[in-house]
């Protein structure tokens, strides 16, 4: 097993993750709040928590991964309800409230598919988790953190001496504010934040002890990851913006209810931003996933452009960077070809500088490593490979490669490709059904439906399939 080392926005510096069950590592990752489709920007934080996944799961862990779904907040109440009357029953509210939200959370997970993101271990809707919520709450109140007013209940944050650890506020420095029940707020004073929210009409509701009412945003995480991770977390993540107040308001309700450190490490992710800003809905400068396929960018494009970049600095999304991203793609996936295809013409001359091909490949593998277990660095990791690429192209020019060095090239590729998944080996069935479409298309030629054969060749460029009809009447094909 080989030590991550990741850097803790709580102590502000790169430490060695040490799961508290050893080889078991738990990360409760912030998930989407599924009311429109994601943008890319979110996706870059789900980038980010499906790169952390990999390298643990590839150095030996058992990672257990979970991503919340918020599916009752502010937003989504206000779209969800939009049509109904304002007589509707509670029921016909939560049941619009979920059909409303289905449709996001399906859409997200398309994207997550589409990026090629593991499925989480768990992916808790926050919905199903309203009574653990209500007894966290009430333990609150019992512990003296929080208290109740016009059917609310507030934590109080004078009474939590660790409040503002994550964010460094200066408590001191900063004026008691008002209670405020918004659920996103700037850290200008402190101030005590909503825990559950008494119900205004037009609004779906649960009832509890302090009558009917929901959740607040920040409670819904704590609940959902002491519910199924338990007391201890060894990691917590989410994009930059999260740490204050999310963070800081989790770290207040969970260790307020235990009375002890919870999560050992926080690890934050950049934003992706777009000529100087963060992405945002609010901002309205921002891109699904959706607008990028209009575009004619293939999902894996984006999502190396991102793995490429290291999580922790910003990345500026445009669509020329993506051309960037997609040329160094070609090239790893070229290698690949030319390692598989043991019959390719090479070598053949006396080389200068001949290498060890095995020994370059453990070298390389070794840089790779070391850079992911220094807190993700990708860039270092990518170089490892391309030097690998550069030498072992300019080996096989002159001194053909031996079947087992190209074994030892294609091997180190599969486990390069298990964290990046953007280089997978191109399977033989698919060339099958590529090779059986080629025969239809010449059937069609051969009865002059020009049409047809052309729809054929365009369903095979989609698929990432060129073909070059040949003077002789044979036709060869390659992958984009
Ligand atoms: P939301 O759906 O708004 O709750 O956000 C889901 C995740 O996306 C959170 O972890 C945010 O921190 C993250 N996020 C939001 N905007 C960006 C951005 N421009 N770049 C990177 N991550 C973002
Ligand atoms: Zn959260």
């Amino acid at each position: 097993m080989r030590t991550i080392r990741l850097f803790n926005t709580l102590t502000r510096s790169i430490e060695p993750v040490a799961p508290i069950e050893p080889g078991v590592v738990k990360v409760y990752n912030c998930g989407p709040t599924i009311y429109s489709f994601a943008h890319v920007g979110n996706l870059r934080t789900f980038l980010f928590q499906d790169l952390l996944r990999r390298v643990f799961a590839s150095s030996g862990f058992d990672a257990r991964f979970c991503m919340n779904l918020t599916d009752v907040e502010d937003k989504i109440i206000r779209d969800s309800q939009a049509e109904l009357p304002a007589d509707a029953d509670n029921e016909t509210r939560l049941k619009a409230m979920r059909a409303f939200t289905n449709q996001f959370e399906k859409s997200f997970l398309e994207d997550l598919d589409a990026l090629r993101i593991q499925r989480p271990t768990h992916m808790p809707r926050a919905t199903d988790y309203i009574p653990q919520m209500i007894r966290l709450i009430e333990g609150l109140e019992k512990n003296g953190l929080a208290y109740e007013r016009d059917g609310s209940v507030y934590f109080r944050v004078s009474a939590f001496p660790g409040y503002g650890c994550l964010a460094r506020l200066d408590r001191d420095g900063m004026k008691a504010g008002a209670s405020v029940d918004a659920d996103e707020y700037d850290r200008d004073s402190l101030s005590d934040f909503v825990l559950w929210k008494g119900t205004k009409p037009g609004e779906p509701w649960w009832e509890s002890g302090w009558g009917r009412g929901r959740p607040g945003w920040h409670i819904e995480c704590s609940a959902m990851s002491l519910e199924l991770f338990g007391e201890y977390l060894d990691i917590h993540t989410g994009g930059i913006d999260l740490v204050f107040p999310h963070h800081e308001n989790e770290i207040a309700q969970s260790e307020g209810l235990l009375g002890h450190q919870w999560v050992s490490h926080w690890v934050h992710g950049e934003h992706l931003m777009v000529e100087g800003e963060k992405m945002s809905k609010s901002l309205g400068n921002f891109y699904t996933l959706r607008d990028l396929r209009a575009k004619g960018v293939d999902p894996i494009v984006f999502r190396f452009a991102i793995q490429s970049n290291h999580y922790r600095k910003p990345y500026n999304f445009t669509f020329d960077g993506l051309g960037a991203s997609e040329a160094a793609l070609k090239r790893i996936r070229a290698f690949r070809r030319r390692m598989e295809d043991a019959s390719a013409p090479g070598g053949g001359g006396d080389f200068k500088e001949p290498i060890d091909p095995s020994e370059r490949i453990e070298q390389a593998r070794g840089e790779f490593w070391n850079a992911l277990c220094d807190d993700l660095n990708t860039p270092e990791a990518l170089a490892a490979l391309f030097t690998l690429i550069t030498d072992l192209n300019a080996q096989d020019d002159r001194v053909l490669m031996t079947p087992d060095e190209r074994g030892a090239a294609l091997a180190f590729l599969d486990e390069t490709d298990a964290v990046f998944a953007a280089w997978p080996k191109e399977s033989r069935a698919l060339d099958q059904e590529i090779e059986s479409m080629i025969e239809a298309r010449k059937a069609t030629k051969t009865n002059k439906n020009w049409a047809e054969a052309d729809k054929i060749r365009e369903e095979l460029k989609a698929m990432g399939i060129i073909l070059e009809d040949r003077k002789d009447g044979s036709v060869a094909w390659h992958r984009e």
